[in-house]
This record gives C-alpha cells, structure tokens and sequence, in this order.
C-alpha cells in the first residue's frame, strides 16, 4: 500500500478504500509489472507499474527503471538498461506512474514505447532527487516551471496534499512545442480540480489555489512563446496579474533541458532567489529533465 508521508491520516485511509489493491509483484529481484499505458504523441507515453512494498520517496524525486538489455553477441549474457525517471505519481499511490519521452534510436526507449500492461520492467527502489518541498524554505506562491517531460516531478507534487497545505498559490507553467504534447499536463490539471478525495481532505475550492500556464514554441496555441521570454518580457505576469517574483515569499522549482535550467537559473537569481538543496534549502530548485 502507498500509505508513507501522506500528509493526512485521514487521506491515507480514504485512499485505500478507493484503491484496489497492486497486482502480484513477479519474483525477478527488482521487477515491477505494468499496468496501464497511454500514448500521446510518436514521442510521448505515460505508464503505470506496481509499486515495491518498500518503496518510501518523496514527491519530486526519481529512480532508476528499465528493461533487460539485449544479450552480448560474446556471452549471451543480458545486463539491465537502466535510466532516470521522475515518480510522476504522489506518495499515496499504491501504483506508481511514469511520463516518458520515445527516442526512436534511444537505448532505452526505443524499446520501453512497446510496453503493454502484464510486460516486466525494472525498477531500482532508491528514490533521490533535489525537486522536493524540503529543499524550499517556506513561502506564499510556489512555480513549477516545466519543459517537454520535465512535468513528470510536478505531476507527482501537485497531487500531493502538503503543497496545498505549504503554499497559497502554485503556478504550473508548460512549455511544449506541440499542442499535442501539452495534453499530459492538461489531463492532470482537469483530474486535480475534479478530485474528489483531495476535495475532502483539503477542502473546496483546493484547487483554485492552482494556477496551469500552458505554452507552446512552435504550433500555434492561445500562449506562444519561451517560458524564459515570456518571463523577461513580462507578459507571464501580465497575463496572470501578478507584480513579479518575490524572493520573500515565491519558491520555484525548474525541470527542463540544461539549456531551459540555465536560463531559468539566470532569471530566479535575477529576482534575488537563491538554489536550494536537500541539505541547505533556499528558495529556488532545479533539476535536469534529460541529460544531453
Ligand atoms: C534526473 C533525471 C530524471 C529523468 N526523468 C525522466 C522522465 O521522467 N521521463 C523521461 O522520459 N525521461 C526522463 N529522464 C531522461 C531518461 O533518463 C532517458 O534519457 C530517456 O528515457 C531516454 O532514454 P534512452 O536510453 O532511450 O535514450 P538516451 O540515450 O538516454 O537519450 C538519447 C537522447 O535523447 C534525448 N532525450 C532523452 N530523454 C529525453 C527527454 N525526457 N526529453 C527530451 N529529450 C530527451 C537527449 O538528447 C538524449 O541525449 C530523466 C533524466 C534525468 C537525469
């Protein structure tokens, strides 16, 4: 059961009433069986597994999963292929999800898009990671600021109670080049206003707390542009009619390209905030969505 850190006894029990129980877990160490699978687009996919009875993490924080690599021509022998994922799904979760870009020549991916639900995949349970509320010192409105697959943290924070609990406001800001591939996020933000259990729990009216900034840098959207431009240009406040940032009282946290997490960088200490980690938390936190 995915009982451990929920920020609410009561949540805790509600969620297991409404939540039938994980599937067998097969007996290969490390293996966790599919159970859903949704694709977007030819490069987006998101999917769900059981969850180890052991695994404890933090919303924002990611492990390592993957697939058996193929045999070496030499031996035979099969070594696992593993990468970093974000836990897409909140702590209470008896199963876990995944959002997933497809590389078609990526070691990796180019195989896990033809999961189905029943397959096997490996999951190394030591969750890590420096997107989580304990890196943040406390303050009024909280942005996560995401790119591409760099949501998946986020889609695991926002459906956890304590950032209600912590903050006034979130701003979810995505930024896609297709419309396409905004729909993940869009999906999620519907399924948070309309669920009923956190209702119960945080109380109605939750979810106007909760602010989804959607933007698109190729096809055409109702927003268009560069999170970083929209930011210096001022149009992002504009448009949500807020004064700017304020490192006394708005914390952020930043997934995307190194490119996007370096400008993002830039921008947040230009407002006077200041990185944060698990060990010394500050006001701003920033992870890599992929390496390269
Ligand atoms: C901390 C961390 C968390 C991550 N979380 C996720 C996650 O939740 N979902 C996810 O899909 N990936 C995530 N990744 C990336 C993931 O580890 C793999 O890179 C990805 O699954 C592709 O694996 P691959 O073996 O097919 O190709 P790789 O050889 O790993 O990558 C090939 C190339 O594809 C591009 N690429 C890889 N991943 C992405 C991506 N997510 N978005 C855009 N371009 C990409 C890069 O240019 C990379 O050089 C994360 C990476 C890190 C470091």
């Amino acid at each position: 059961m995915g009982t451990a850190r929920c920020a609410c006894k009561d949540m805790t029990i509600h969620m297991n009433i409404a939540r039938q129980p994980s599937k067998a877990v097969p007996a290969l160490p490390d293996a966790q069986t599919v159970t859903d699978v949704q694709h977007y687009t030819d490069s987006l996919f998101r999917f769900r597994t059981t969850r180890p009875r052991s695994l404890r993490f933090r919303a924002g924080e990611f492990v390592m999963i993957g697939l058996m690599g193929d045999p070496d021509p030499a031996t035979g022998k099969q070594k696992p292929l593993l990468r970093a994922y974000s836990i897409a799904s909140p702590t209470w979760d008896d199963e876990l999800e995944f959002y997933s870009i497809k590389v078609q020549n990526g070691p990796l991916t180019s195989k896990l898009q033809h999961i189905k639900p029943g397959n096997s995949i490996i999951l190394r349970p030591k969750p890590v990671g420096t997107l989580v509320h304990d890196a943040l010192l406390p303050g009024k409105r909280l942005w996560f600021f995401a790119s591409g697959t760099g949501i998946a943290p986020f889609a695991s924070l926002l459906r956890e109670p304590q950032t209600y609990d912590d903050y006034e406001q979130i701003i979810l800001t995505h930024t896609c080049r297709r419309v396409a591939e905004l729909k993940y996020g869009a999906d999620l933000v519907e399924s948070i206003r309309g669920d009923d259990l956190l209702q119960e729990l945080l109380g109605e009216g939750f979810s106007e707390k909760l602010t989804y900034y959607p933007t698109t840098t190729r096809e055409s959207s109702p927003k268009m542009g560069r999170i970083t431009s929209l930011l210096r240009n001022g149009s992002l406040f504009e448009d949500l009619g807020i004064d700017g940032i304020d490192a006394a009282t708005d914390r952020a946290m930043v997934c995307g390209s190194m490119s996007l997490n370096t400008e993002m960088k830039e921008i947040l200490e230009g407002f006077g905030l200041r990185e944060g980690a698990n060990a010394a938390p500050a006001e701003y936190v920033v992870e890599k969505a992929f390496v390269g």
